[in-house]
């Protein structure tokens, strides 16, 4: 049975009632966290007692404090050797988890290591060597280290299976299960994911059958504190009308795109324009990402343009405006998007650029967003969602008529 945490009160308590022991308490002081969010209240006294969870999270609901603090707490004191394990779909994810964890972990003498691919095997090998307790991992590359006897998962106590849904998107359910089969039967199993679709439940049926399903909020939802619009723009428009919209942002701004060659494009020809942009995507190297991300963080680049798969880790806190250059292909894809920013109970924006071909796609979305905030501006160009007026006064999307609306469609109202 699905019992939702969202029925209960959310009363906010303390860290140090949750029942952690000091030195977790003290990694979280250093995250700079004071009260839990709902989540980790949630669930962190059950992972501590030993209970196995499916957490419905929404994004940016500080899902990785619930499994991670719990794990380190369970790994504390005890004996050194892998003995927890996050599996992410990600390279950006897998670097951003393992980070959080060091922090929690910097107090309690455990090692937390990570394996992604896209670097030699033997820098991450020469790691282990140094110290591994917790290892966060690809599947691709976690196997590639089973298969070369450089790590054994035998002694894994705890395994937390992070973005489900995910690595059913990126075929990696083969790879999981293979993965599964090679640990204890003894093990505690968490499983994370924005949804459950049927491949997953299987999962859960084969692996997971007496977890508790911890839900917050409806399924997908997108967070709360995210304020969405959507400006008819045509395919012909586009870079133009991104250009000026993000000319008039000040704050740090994720622009997704639907391809890797887009996404290449469209960051290029923003950096010809002036604009502190970059690009990230799978054909960038892991260092080349590492370094985008790390310069987004820093707001050295305040316009990150990512596909969905490079840009769905991305955890920047400070993130104001998540756009829709492409409009997503499926609804999770745009709950996703949308929740790179208002995390962590901020608020933030999200916009959408869309073009008469992906009307049906935003009807999709404008019907799973009803009841919540939708603002539909009035149909002049250039009114309305945050995109400024055209300084030619919307002459130059009358250009070409025929493609896509022509100058009425430019960026006014869908
Ligand atoms: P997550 O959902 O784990 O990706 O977390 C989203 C963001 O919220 C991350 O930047 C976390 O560092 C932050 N965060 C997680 N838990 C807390 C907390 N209890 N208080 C403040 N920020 C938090």
């Amino acid at each position: 049975m699905e019992r939702t945490c969202c029925k209960q009160r959310y009363i906010p308590v303390s860290f140090e009632t949750l029942g952690l022991k000091k030195p977790i308490l003290k990694g979280v002081r250093d995250a700079g966290y004071d009260q839990p969010t709902e989540i980790q209240q949630h669930a962190i006294p059950k992972v501590l007692a030993g209970e196995e969870l499916i957490g419905l999270g929404q994004t940016g609901s500080g899902k990785t404090a619930a499994f991670g603090l719990p794990m380190l707490d369970r790994l504390c004191g005890g004996e050194p050797g892998l003995r927890g394990l996050i599996i992410v779909p990600t390279r950006e994810l897998c670097v951003q988890v393992a980070e959080n964890l060091r922090t929690y972990a910097k107090h309690a003498g455990l090692h937390v290591c990570t394996a992604f691919g896209g670097i030699d095997l033997s820098i991450q090998e020469s790691a282990f060597k140094r110290g591994l307790d917790v290892l966060v991992a690809c599947p691709g590359r976690l196997i590639d280290h089973l298969e070369r006897r450089n790590i054994t998962l035998e002694n894994v106590e705890m395994v937390v299976l992070d973005e489900a849904d995910r690595m059913l998107d990126m075929g990696f359910m083969p790879q999981i299960r293979r993965i599964f089969l090679r640990m204890p039967d003894e093990r505690q199993n968490l499983l994370f994911s924005a949804t459950l679709p049927q491949e997953v439940e299987s999962l859960v049926e084969d692996f997971l059958p007496g977890a508790e399903r911890v839900q917050i909020g409806r399924r997908s939802e997108s967070a709360k504190t995210i304020s969405h619009r959507f400006a008819a723009v045509s395919v012909h428009d586009k870079p133009d009308a991104i250009e000026r919209l993000l000319r008039q942002e000040d704050g740090k701004v994720l622009v997704f795109c639907n391809k890797k060659i887009g996404c290449e494009k469209l960051g290029n020809m923003l950096k010809r324009a002036g604009l502190p942009a970059d690009s990230i995507h799978g054909d960038k190297s892991a260092e080349a990402r590492h370094a985008c991300l790390g310069a987004f963080s820093r707001g050295r680049t305040r316009f990150l343009i990512a596909t969905d798969v490079a840009g769905r880790g991305i955890d920047v806190d400070d993130v104001e405006l998540v756009v829709n250059y492409d409009f997503p292909l499926v609804l999770e894809d745009y709950v996703h998007r949308s929740g790179r920013t208002g995390r962590a109970g901020k608020t933030g924006r999200a916009v959408s650029l869309v073009a008469p071909s992906e009307r049906k796609l935003y009807e999709a979305v404008k019907a799973h967003l009803s009841g919540k905030e939708v603002k539909n501006a009035p149909s002049a160009p250039g009114r309305g969602y945050g995109l400024p007026k055209r300084r030619d006064g919307g002459k130059r999307g009358g250009r070409r008529p025929g493609r896509g609306g022509g100058r009425r469609a430019a960026a006014g109202a869908v």
